[in-house]
């Protein structure tokens, strides 16, 4: 059964905002949290880092949030990097509601600008026990008119050694205030608080369904979050898989990945709750008929998918949860096929994988990501291997004049030898095969070296791929403009859409997109140009704005690519998902000297 966001009662502030970062249905645990959460009862839920908790305590508190200058909602967080992540979760999904402020108050920074913030009027505050307890004590922070207190990653707190200011904390917020705790374990010093200040509270907790893991073969990527477009490509070069099946945890995310999937030369396009039903059958048929190498999708849009020959399935962000995995990965190996999942796992969600593996006892091995020199040995073996078999095709008498033609006229002392013009063949096949200068520059360097024979035992590949048709970058590109912003809340998935569906050229042929105010400029190949213009201009609507669109004159010929930008970073070594002094005794006095 699925839920979607409207079934949870929240507002159309709320709905909007979650619209707007792309979740397309609640995860398990907000499912559970937010009626309940709502409703006004206390709580305790057992979810870690990853699940969504966020929004899932979020939610409720800014549905509840009023204008004034009353604190109405404390988090309480154990670091003040979780503080910030929290805070800034919690203002993206305030983001359409009116004079609603979130506050991170923490160790570290000067306590004068939190206290003038705290005066200025701050509706909800994120903050660490210890810089709580000061303002408290200060009387910078009241916590009189507090409707609800959260104990975010309480487990983590009490390591800490956070318990008695978590104790005081409680003791000072209204006797009639709700509470909520969320922790990854629930050892007894966690009962024994929620004993102590909750009231009946109700167990949030996600059961396990009995899951049936397909025997295929698994592997799991670590990886830092801005690695992983890059990751994503490795693993594409190095199997060449004729159908890949790519999982996104949000629209945003599939946009994202398959626009850079496109750029970077490959026959890739993304599914989404956004698209029409037209949008989606083109994208379908296109995917089943073989015109499209890699679909990426969240998973409510791969929930329509029937497609039985799938080689691989991706999980470029690790799914929520285990029967999300299972699900996933039961796309590929269909009908006694072979078939292979990679999952891509960041520090902060090695837990998630750890508990997939405990669950399903399914055997997901760690993987080495392939090296680009990896995936230049890859890709020579199978170039060499069709060499060969050309070669043993036979009817090479045309091609064979043809050298000998070039070969004369062009170095008519003898000089060049057939087997430079081969080689010279191969580095331009090659090169043409990766998708940017850089990897060809480096693959030349590379070459020298020593290859070493891919496939099975007797080096023979182990399977045949065909050749990936990528846009030459060389290729002479014309940049258009066309009259459609980001006032019109135009996105480079429509531009591309609109351009490939409407002039039939395909996505490769289309290079950097740079969305300006009011207007934006789209790369085409210089040979397409004309044709795409006059089918532009012959009526397109692109964001409900009848497209107008002109060559960017004195700019065409060829331009560099826009460089993939990565998203935006969470998480890292030291951070709220590096280690932690966990168990120290004097845990809470080291990190906040540490702080
Ligand atoms: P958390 O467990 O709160 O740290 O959330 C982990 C990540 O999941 C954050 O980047 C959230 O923005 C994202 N997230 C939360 N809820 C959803 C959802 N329903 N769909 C997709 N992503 C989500």
């Amino acid at each position: 059964m699925t839920v979607s966001f409207e079934a949870l009662g929240l507002s159309p502030e709320l709905l909007k905002a979650v619209e707007d970062l792309g979740f397309e249905e609640p995860s398990p645990i907000q499912i559970l949290a937010i009626p309940s959460l709502l409703a006004g009862r206390d709580a305790v839920g057992q979810a870690q880092t990853g699940t969504g908790k966020t929004a899932a305590f979020g939610l409720p508190i800014l549905e509840k949030a009023v204008p004034g200058r009353s604190v109405q909602a404390l988090v309480l967080c154990p670091t003040r990097e979780l503080a910030i992540q929290v805070s800034e979760e919690l203002s993206k999904l305030a983001v359409h509601k009116r004079a609603i402020s979130i506050l991170p108050i923490y160790g570290g920074q000067p306590i004068e600008r939190q206290i003038r913030a705290l005066a200025k009027g701050a509706q909800v505050v994120v903050g660490t026990p210890g810089r709580v307890i000061d303002h408290l004590q200060r009387g910078t922070l009241r916590l009189s008119d507090a409707g609800i207190v959260v104990l975010d990653e309480a487990d983590e707190m009490l390591d800490m050694g956070f318990r008695e200011d978590i104790e005081a904390i409680l003791e000072q917020s209204p006797a009639d205030c709700q509470k909520v705790l969320f922790s990854a374990t629930m050892p007894q010093p966690i009962r024994e608080l929620s004993k102590r200040f909750l009231r009946e509270p109700e167990m949030l907790t996600i059961a396990h369904k009995m899951l049936t893991v397909p025997a295929i073969e698994q592997v799991y990527y670590e990886v830092r979050p801005y690695q992983k477009m890059d990751a994503l490509c490795r693993v594409l070069d190095s199997q060449g898989f004729r159908k890949a099946l790519v999982f996104c945890a949000t629209k945003r995310s599939v946009d994202e990945v398959s626009i850079h999937l496109q750029q970077r030369g490959y026959q890739a396009d993304g599914l989404h709750g956004d698209l029409n039903q037209t949008q989606r059958d083109r994208v379908m048929s296109r995917f089943r008929t073989d015109g499209l190498e890699i679909l990426v999708a969240t998973d409510v849009a791969a929930r329509g998918i029937d497609v039985d020959d799938v080689d691989a399935v991706i999980n470029y962000d690790i799914p929520h949860d285990i029967e999300g995995y299972v699900h996933r990965i039961g796309r590929t190996g269909r009908a006694g096929r072979e078939g292979k999942a990679f999952t891509f796992v960041t520090v902060r969600e090695q837990y998630k994988i750890r508990e997939i593996i405990r669950y399903t006892k399914a055997r997901i091995t760690q993987g080495q990501l392939p090296t680009l020199r990896d995936v230049h040995n890859i890709r020579t073996s199978k170039l060499l291997e069709e060499v060969r078999r050309t070669l043993a095709e036979g009817s090479l008498d045309r091609w064979r004049v043809l050298v000998e033609e070039f070969q004369n006229e062009q170095f008519p002392d003898g000089d060049v030898p057939a087997r430079d013009i081969s080689a010279a063949l191969l580095k331009l096949l090659m090169q043409r095969d990766f998708g940017n200068q850089d990897n060809a520059n480096e693959i030349d360097a590379l070459a020298v070296e020593p290859r070493r024979p891919a496939g099975d035992a007797d080096g023979r590949p182990k399977s045949k791929v065909p050749p990936r048709l990528r846009r030459p970058e060389n290729e002479s590109m014309c940049r258009l403009q066309v009259n459609v912003g980001h006032t019109h809340d135009v996105t480079p998935r429509a531009l591309v859409g609109a351009i490939t569906g409407e002039s039939g050229i395909p996505g490769r042929s289309i290079g950097a997109i740079d969305i300006q105010k009011h207007c934006s400029v789209v790369e085409v190949s210089a040979e397409l140009a004309d044709h795409v213009l006059a089918v532009l201009n012959k009526g397109v609507f692109i964001s409900g704005v009848k497209v107008s669109a002109t060559k960017d004159e004195g700019s065409d010929g060829p331009r560099p690519r826009k460089p993939f930008k990565p998203g935006p970073r969470r998480g890292h070594p030291g951070g709220k998902f590096g280690k932690k002094p966990r168990g120290a005794t004097s845990g809470r006095k080291a990190y906040e000297e540490s702080h």
